[in-house]
Formats: structure tokens, C-alpha cells, sequence
């Protein structure tokens, strides 16, 4: 595709959004609490921007301590009375597989308000954040009639001829505290949501403050599929507020979380004041890995992606590329080159292939890293700056010369910055993919079969990718090995961190 010269000079204007979304945005936001659009009884709000322009396009709800326990009241109710708990295993799950029909239906609108409220590109949004978020709902969908516990024989005394019948049964966990950051904002209120009412459960969402506007209008969405009042309430607000008074609520049974780990730190320390259950998803430091003998056209796209996807902002971004020293040059001129041809622009203009980051302090805060690895002696191969522009814009950038003690290669940056190191043999990678609190995920591009199956063990990482990258199945279990947090998203593992396991024991 040609690059309009408007396009080439600076960044191209955000086209208006299509009639669906603008009437989604006139429509005034409010709180999703027993199945009513409510006002907060805060009766302050929160300011939405597009990041591409920096421009106000938004103002949400600002909920107080008073809302959380409205919510969580309603959650509760429709936990132990009404038509939920009562409902069967498929009608539960003829619920989800409507709400992801209705989502398929209204792609192109949730796409555009994601790209809106992101930055991220619409067309990425369509090909990305929708279809995976429907996705969750149908998997998911499918776990509600598969529940189930387990028989077994006990070695129990008792009188003579005494007999026991001993099973175990799953139930739901019960009001559960969902807790979302702004990068893919629909696909992490989906893998929030779904398995928690495929479970049974019952949920208080909270959206980040950035992005608030998908989850309302997936709220719209639950109660058009028919969705008992009360089983799915909406929050919106900011975190040590309104998240902090989820995570604090006695009457909450379990919080799930995906953000920083710093906010992880802090949620799990106020959870357990009441001994709730706890899942974390956190930050991420992850290393991608080349072997010399890798395909280098398949590696330096693949390496590319893993950085500049979402602008970087991915909790598993290949932000460390290590590369054998054979290959070193050739993979780093490659992704520089890929980075350099990147067009940065508003998420809306179809020439887009990277929009801006989520915010102005995002924006700040990545800039700011760049800045901190200029002084500590990082060499900046391509990118490093801002383009003149009211948007929140970062270049991709490519830092050499990195050592493992300077914070742009120690800290989570969250942006399309990626730090890279050479390195000569197996074990010299591992411990240096290793070193870093976090282990959310990693990837090796090679064809060496020893090589990676010598290597997959080293690497303490929830997640190992090969000759790939960002590869997240609703199937395959997601989660962290230490600073990155605990329990496992998707699969089977999602249905168990949403469930009680009760040993049921009768003398018979
Ligand atoms: P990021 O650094 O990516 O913005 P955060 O961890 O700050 O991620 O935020 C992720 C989510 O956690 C957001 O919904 C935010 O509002 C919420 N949050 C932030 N601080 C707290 C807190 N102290 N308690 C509960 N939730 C919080």
C-alpha cells in the first residue's frame, strides 16, 4: 500500500468514528449494578481520551466505595437466589455462546471503540482483540456442562462392615472481583468473565480508568443475551479506589487481577485480610531467544512482532532479544529496518501500523526509559524519540550496546522498546533470559530440535514459544512463573481458579 504524502510528512488526522460508535459515546456512560445502567453516587467522572489525538472523547462514572458495595450486594443476591444458581449446566452455557454471537455481531463497532479508546489499530483490534474475545466466550461456553469432581475409596476405621461413599464435587467460588488494565481491554474483561460464569460465579468488573468503553458496551451486550440481573455488574473508576474497595470487600470470594506487578503486590497483601482467593497475571520482562542456526527472514519478522505488536504493550512483548553472536548483526539491522519502515499513525487511518500508546504518561514514563538507557550508555539503533504530535506517540525503538545491570534491561517498559544482547552458548542465554523477577514468557527461534529441547527446561517461564510469539489459545493454560504471578488463565486451569473443590464423605 502506497503511503498518502499527507501520511508521510506527519501523522495522518483520526478519521470521525462511524455512526454506531459516536451513538455509543452520546449515550452518557454509567455503572452496570443488578442488571440497571445506574449513576455513581460519587457523582464525579472520569475523563476518556483517544490517544491518538489527545483529544476528550469521553467521561465515565467514577465509582465510590458506596457503588462497590451496591455491586457487590447485587453480585451476592444473584449468586445464592433467583434464576442463576438454578440454571442448568446448558443453559449457562447457551448464555456465553449468545453473548459471543452478539460480540461477532457487533465486531466492527467494538473494534473501532477499542482502536478509539486504545490507540491501538482498528484493524488489529478486528483481526485480534474481537475475534479472541468472542473465542473466550464459546470456549469457555463449553466448560459449563464438562465440571466435574472425582470418586474414590477411603482407608477409614470405623465399626465392622462400616462403609463410606467419598466423592468430591466443584462448585463456583461465588462473587468474584475482576480486575483489567487497558491494553486489550475487551480480551481481558472476556478472560475474566467467562470462565468465572461458566463456573457459576457471579462478577464485579472493573475496567482500567484509560479504557473503559469496551466492557460497557460488552455490559449492553450480557443483558441483550439475556444474563440474570446481577450476575455480571460493571464498575468504572481507578484502582486505588474503587479496585482497592473490591479487593477489600468481606463479601467478595475471590479477586482476579491482571496489571502491574507492583498492583499485584498490593491487591495480594489487602486480599488476604480476608483470606480470599487470588489470581495474578503481571508484568513481564520476556526474552526472545535466536539459535544460530535460525531462519533469519522468519526470525526478524517474528522478533519485530514480538516487540511492536499493541505498541509493545504486552504483558509477554519480546523486549529482550538475545541473539547468537553468528547471527547478532544480521537479526538487529533486520528488526531496526522493520522498525524504521513502521507507520505510526491513529489507530482509525487505515495505513496505521502502529498506533500511539494508551496514554500521555504511558508516553512519558516509556520516553523516560529511553532516556535512561541514552545515559547509561545504550546505543539507540533506530527510533528513541516522539514525533511532534498532540498524540501519545512513541517510535519503535531498538537499544544495543545493553548491559544486564541498566534498567531498560531489567524493568518492564511497556512500549515499543526492545534492548538487545549477544550471547555465544546455551547455558549463557539461559541464565541471562532468567535473570529478572519476572517469568511470564519466552521465545526460541530455532530448527535444532536438541538445541530446544535442551533449552524449553532451562527457562522459567509460564509460557515457551517456539519459533513463535504472542501465540495465546483459549485452550492453553497462561500464567506465571515468579514476579509474573500465579494461577493459570484459559483452559481447564481458568474453570479450576473460578471453582471450590468440596470432599463430600457419607457413612453409609
Ligand atoms: P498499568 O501499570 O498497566 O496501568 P496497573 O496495575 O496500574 O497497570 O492497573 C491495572 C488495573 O489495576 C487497572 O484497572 C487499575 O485501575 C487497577 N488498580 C491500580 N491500582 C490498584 C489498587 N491499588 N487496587 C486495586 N486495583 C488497582
Amino acid at each position: 500500500m502506497n503511503a498518502s504524502p499527507e501520511f508521510r510528512s506527519e501523522i495522518a488526522p483520526q478519521p470521525e468514528p462511524s455512526p454506531a460508535v459516536a451513538k455509543f459515546l452520546a449515550r452518557k456512560p454509567r455503572l452496570l449494578i443488578g442488571g440497571e445502567w445506574v449513576e455513581s453516587s460519587s457523582k464525579t467522572r472520569i475523563p476518556v481520551f483517544d490517544p491518538a489525538t489527545g483529544k476528550q472523547i469521553a467521561e465515565v462514572p467514577d465509582a465510590n466505595a458506596e457503588d462497590v458495595n451496591r455491586a457487590v450486594a447485587a453480585a451476592r443476591k444473584a449468586f445464592e437466589s433467583g434464576p442463576w444458581p438454578d440454571m442448568l449446566p446448558a443453559q449457562r452455557e447457551a448464555l456465553l455462546w449468545r453473548l459471543a454471537d452478539l460480540i461477532d455481531r457487533h465486531a466492527e463497532e467494538l473494534a473501532e471503540l477499542e482502536s478509539l479508546d486504545n490507540g491501538k489499530t482498528k484493524l488489529m483490534a478486528s483481526m485480534v482483540d474481537i475475534p479472541a474475545a468472542s473465542a473466550q466466550f464459546r470456549y469457555m461456553a463449553g466448560w459449563a456442562t464438562k465440571i466435574e469432581g472425582s470418586t474414590f475409596q477411603t482407608s477409614l476405621p470405623g465399626p465392622p462392615g462400616a462403609k463410606y461413599h467419598t466423592y468430591t464435587v466443584r462448585e463456583p467460588v461465588g462473587v468474584v472481583g475482576q480486575i483489567v488494565p487497558w491494553n486489550f481491554p475487551l480480551i481481558m474483561a472476556a478472560t475474566k468473565l467467562a470462565p468465572a460464569l461458566a463456573a457459576g460465579c457471579t462478577c464485579v468488573l472493573k475496567p482500567a480508568e484509560q479504557t473503559p468503553l469496551s466492557a460497557l458496551r460488552l455490559g449492553e451486550l450480557i443483558i441483550e443475551a439475556g444474563f440474570p440481573p446481577g450476575v455480571v455488574n460493571i464498575l468504572t473508576g481507578y484502582g486505588e479506589t474503587t479496585g482497592a474497595a473490591i479487593v477489600a470487600h468481606p463479601d467478595v470470594d475471590k479477586i482476579a487481577f491482571t496489571g502491574s506487578t507492583e498492583v499485584g503486590k498490593i491487591i495480594n497483601k489487602s486480599a488476604s485480610d480476608t483470606v480470599k482467593r487470588v489470581s495474578l497475571e503481571l508484568g513481564g520482562k520476556s526474552p526472545v531467544i535466536v539459535l544460530p542456526d535460525a531462519d533469519l527472514e522468519t526470525v526478524v519478522g517474528g522478533a519485530a512482532q514480538a516487540i511492536f505488536f499493541n505498541s509493545g504493550q504486552v504483558c509477554v512483548a519480546g523486549s529482550r532479544l538475545f541473539a547468537h553472536r553468528k547471527v547478532f548483526d544480521k537479526v538487529l539491522e533486520g528488526v531496526a529496518g522493520v522498525a524504521k519502515s513502521m507507520k505510526l499513525g491513529p489507530g482509525l487511518h487505515p495505513e496505521t501500523q502502529m498506533g500511539p500508546l494508551v496514554s500521555r504518561e504511558q508516553q512519558e514514563r516509556v520516553l523516560g526509559y529511553i532516556k535512561s538507557g541514552r545515559e547509561e550508555g545504550a546505543a539507540v539503533v533506530v527510533g528513541g524519540d516522539a514525533p511532534q504530535h498532540p498524540g501519545y506517540f512513541v517510535r519503535p525503538t531498538v537499544l544495543a550496546d545493553v548491559r544486564r545491570d541498566m534498567r531498560v534491561f531489567r524493568e518492564e517498559i511497556f512500549g515499543p522498546v526492545l534492548v538487545a544482547q549477544r550471547f555465544d552458548d546455551l547455558d549463557e542465554v539461559a541464565a541471562a533470559a532468567n535473570d529478572t523477577p519476572y517469568g511470564l514468557a519466552a521465545s526460541i527461534w530455532s530448527n535444532d530440535l536438541r538445541a530446544v529441547h535442551r533449552l524449553v527446561p532451562k527457562i522459567k517461564a509460564g509460557t515457551v514459544w517456539v519459533n513463535c510469539h504472542h501465540m495465546i489459545d483459549a485452550n492453553m493454560p497462561f500464567g506465571g512463573y515468579k514476579q509474573s504471578g500465579f494461577g493459570r488463565e484459559n483452559g481447564r486451569t481458568a474453570i479450576e481458579m473460578y471453582t471450590e473443590l468440596k470432599s463430600v464423605c457419607i457413612a453409609i
